[in-house]
């Protein structure tokens, strides 16, 4: 059975009833349903704790998608945990403070490729800070530029959300997609489509702040020259 993926529908739930799927070989924890983002698209998958019927909890490092079946997810504990039992009905509780950071860099960093508009080959998100590579032929970015317009973008309090098409509309849009290194998901018929209101639309399956005024002030922090044609530029919270 694929993992529902809640966090795709809703960024904002903290936690969800849950039933323990399968349990792999090194402990690793496949639910039916879950809220925590598992580890894609330069994104750390979601740390949180299980709460099982006693009471008790179970603490989760990290989440990530299972190698061996990509639709579905597996909660990874810290060392020294109690395993729950397949069939156990749980609470899934997730880290907030930290996944809301890595949602307010995220969306700023979809606002970084509107103010440097190039190609991106790569790119990480952090708690509370993150990164993008960019192809540039030519140097000479200027940080304090970039970060005031940046800054403008996120005053604009502009409405983000998503929206999915098929892979036909998509192929007829190819401008949608502005990374060479992470192309969105085919396959499934559809795609899902990220839209700042009136400032950007590119596919992406990741997480999201409702409004670019929660992600609040940001700074250009570095930009590093990673071989002949790419940039590499840094921004963090404020
Ligand atoms: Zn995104």
């Amino acid at each position: 059975m694929p993992t529902e993926l809640l966090f795709r529908q809703d960024a904002y739930l903290t936690e969800t009833p849950a039933k323990v799927e399968a349990l792999n070989e090194r402990g690793g924890i496949v639910l039916d349903r879950t809220v925590f983002y598992a580890t894609g698209g330069g994104q750390p998958g979601d740390a949180g704790r299980i709460r099982l019927a006693d009471g008790s909890e179970i603490a989760i490092g990290t989440t990530i998608y299972d190698p061996e079946d990509k639709s579905r997810v597996i909660h990874v504990p810290l060392e020294g945990q109690a395993a729950p039992q397949p069939g156990d009905t749980v609470t899934l509780l997730l880290d907030w403070e930290r996944r809301l950071k890595r949602m307010r860099i995220h969306t700023a960093l979809h606002l970084l490729s509107v103010v440097l508009p190039f190609p991106v080959t790569g790119g990480s998100i952090g708690d509370g800070d993150g990164r993008l590579d960019f192809d540039i032929p030519e140097g000479g970015l200027d940080k304090a530029e970039i970060g005031e317009k940046l800054n403008a973008l996120i005053a604009r309090n502009a409405a983000v959300s998503e929206r999915w098409i098929t892979d036909e509309e998509l192929d007829a849009n190819p401008g949608l997609v502005k990374t060479m290194s992470v192309k969105p998901p085919r396959g499934s018929g559809r795609v899902r489509l990220v839209s700042i209101e009136g400032i950007d639309l590119q596919p992406c399956g990741g997480t999201h702040v409702r409004n670019t005024s929660e992600i609040g002030v940001v700074a250009i922090t570095d930009i590093e020259k990673k071989g002949k044609q790419n940039r590499r530029v840094r921004i963090a919270l404020a």
